[in-house]
């Protein structure tokens, strides 16, 4: 039988933005040593908005790069792409149509318009495909950069910033207050995952991950004796939300992440993460 504080939490813990699909990862919230967060959507707010974009040829001009860009990103729902469409609506620039879209899982996007190979990828990305042939551009803390490329060659570049949850600022105090270590895992880059961390006074960074590495980090960290809970939204995140010692799929997310986690956060905030590991040490204080 389910012992009655226990189903009482669970109930409790689904008002309060948190769905447990398995108790036993309610239970062993208690243990969590470190809490490794995802950046978009968990941290921040997950809205992506566009700043600064430009040509980085003659051949094509600003807003030349942010069509090419909105061309592909028709064809998916990462945040960058939803900023990137939004944008172009609001300067009305015209849509073109874009084929054989294809994700660049944790890298970015391909497809051709106009018989052109286009894709809008990582600095990271363009980098070790370009090598010299990028003149890159200096990322400003805060800022999630994003090249877009044609026949391989660097076209333009996109700027984008999200906002950090205004709830993740004391979230990340409580956890360091009961001696729980954070970590943020992204696949962003380190110009961005450094502010973030800053700013929220996390305790590590670990950026420009891609999705394979996410579940080698989280087991490095396991390694080094470490009781891992980790946030994730995508689907790229499941493998290492199935390794961490309790995955949180973030509400707002994919299935799949879903399906591979133990929790899911409802609302998004990072705060309700807290209060599930504080309820899960009074619960089972009392029970023993
Ligand atoms: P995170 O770990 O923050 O969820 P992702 O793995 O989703 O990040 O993406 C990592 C990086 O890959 C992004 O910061 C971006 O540079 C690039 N990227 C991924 N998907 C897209 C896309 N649809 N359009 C443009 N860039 C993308
Ligand atoms: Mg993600």
């Amino acid at each position: 039988a389910v012992p009655l504080v226990v189903a009482r939490s669970t109930a409790l813990s689904a008002k309060n933005g948190l769905l447990i699909k398995n108790r036993t990862a309610f239970e062993n919230a208690r243990k969590i040593t470190m809490l490794v967060f995802d950046k978009t959507g968990t941290l921040t707010v997950g809205k992506f908005e566009v700043g600064r974009f430009g040509a980085l040829q003659k051949e094509f001009t600003d807003n030349d790069v942010l069509q090419l860009a909105a061309a592909l990103e028709q064809g998916s729902e990462h945040p960058i792409a939803t900023g990137i469409i939004q944008k172009v609506k609001e300067l009305n620039i015209k849509p073109v149509q874009a084929e054989n879209i294809q994700a660049l899982t944790g890298k970015g996007i391909s497809g051709n318009v106009n018989q052109k190979k286009v894709q809008v990828v990582s600095p990271g990305y363009a980098k070790e495909k370009l090598g010299n042939a990028l003149s890159g551009i200096d990322i400003k803390p805060g800022e999630t950069l994003v090249y877009v490329l044609v026949n391989d060659k660097p076209a333009g570049f996109i700027a984008l910033a999200d906002q950090i949850r205004p709830e993740s600022y004391d979230a990340i105090k409580t956890l360091h207050q009961h001696n729980i270590k954070t970590t943020l895992l992204t696949g962003d880059n380190a110009i961005v995952a450094e502010s973030v961390s800053k700013e929220l006074g996390i305790d590590h960074y670990i950026a420009e991950v891609l999705p394979h590495q996410k579940l080698e980090k989280i087991r490095e960290l396991q390694q080094q004796g470490e009781y891992v809970a980790m946030t994730g939204d995508g689907v790229n995140d499941a493998p290492a939300l199935a390794q961490a010692d309790i995955g949180i799929a973030v509400g707002s997310g994919s299935d799949v992440a879903a399906e591979t986690s133990g929790i899911i956060l409802v609302n998004s905030n990072p705060q309700d993460i807290v209060n599930l590991i504080l309820f899960g040490k009074a619960t089972y204080r009392k029970m023993v």
